[in-house]
């Protein structure tokens, strides 16, 4: 008998989200193919399992393939396991799926953790619909001209993030879609769990000075991008005073932002404007 491939879904931080049927499958094959083997190793140790384990990683996908597709021709089972998570999402995987559905062999994934999965079940969406887009250019000229095509979109976008990133991909984020509604989910099922949601113009000055450690995904939902309207400075500061919730702090933030000018000359504007209004209102 032909051997089988299992996709084995494993925990993303909390070890408790183990499944039973993935420790179990896990103990009977033949073989786990590991995206880091002193990784898994630590994974498999806690629950007490020994099955050999062969590294499995971006770099040696296809050199691996061949090899795996073999071994289990020759009648062996073969578990694939990542870092954490669902394999194939975002991670190695895709290449020994393909190849093993084309030797005709049999594919049986065992569902469990996912950052994907279980940052949509929170993020409360008004549709049935994502579009999911896994990690970003790393280069700002390549990310914006990925994330450009996506502002009209009506699905919800999710993205992965490393925290070395998230700041420039917010910044590039709240230039391209505006100042959007964002669900931002950091650390899921860790200790230090962060899911919020809140804007990209709150997130971008948020982390704007603060280091972002741990995981990220983030959700941009789709919506109207707040267009200010007027033709001089004055006109936008009034805009932002009657039609947007912006402290005036904020504004002047994303007016020298939007117009490259120093923050210091509108906020300066800003006081003798609004203040002016107050005037008149009292
Ligand atoms: N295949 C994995 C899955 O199913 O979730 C994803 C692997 S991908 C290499 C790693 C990315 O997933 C991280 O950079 C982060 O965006 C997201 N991620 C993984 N664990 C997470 C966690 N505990 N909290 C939030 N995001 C997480």
């Amino acid at each position: 008998m032909p051997g089988i491939l299992y996709i084995v879904a494993t925990p993303i931080g909390n070890l408790e989200d183990m499944t039973y049927r993935a420790i179990r499958v896990l103990k009977e094959v033949d073989l786990i193919a590991a995206e880091d083997t002193r990784h898994t190793k630590k994974l498999l140790t806690h629950f007490g399992i020994d099955t050999p384990l062969i590294s499995y990683y971006r770099e040696k996908e296809l050199h691996r393939t061949e090899q795996l597709v073999a071994r289990m021709l020759g009648g062996e089972s073969v578990a694939l396991v990542s870092d954490a998570g669902t394999p194939a999402i975002s991670d190695p995987g895709s290449i020994l799926v393909r190849e093993t559905r084309n030797a005709e062999l049999q594919i049986i994934p065992l569902p469990g953790p996912s950052a994907l999965s279980a940052a949509i079940s929170c993020a409360g969406l008004e549709t049935n619909s994502f579009l999911f887009l896994g990690f970003s250019p790393a280069k700002s000229a390549q990310r914006r001209k990925h994330l450009q095509p996506l502002v009209s979109q009506t699905h919800p976008l999710v993205f992965y993030e490393s925290p070395h990133r998230v700041r420039r991909f917010i910044e590039d984020a709240l230039e391209i879609f505006g100042d959007r509604k964002v669900l931002w989910a950091r650390e899921i099922s860790k200790m230090y769990e962060d899911i919020q949601e809140t804007s990209l113009f709150d997130l971008a000055n948020r982390i704007e000075n603060e280091k972002v450690r741990g995981e990220l995904v983030i959700i941009i939902h789709p919506g109207q991008t707040l267009q200010p309207q007027g033709e001089t400075i004055d006109e936008i500061l009034l805009w932002y005073r009657h039609e947007s919730d912006f402290s005036l702090k904020d504004a002047c933030k994303k007016i020298a932002s939007d117009m490259g000018l120093p923050r210091s000359d509108i906020y300066q504007r800003a006081l003798e404007i609004w203040g002016k209004q107050n005037n008149q209102h009292k």
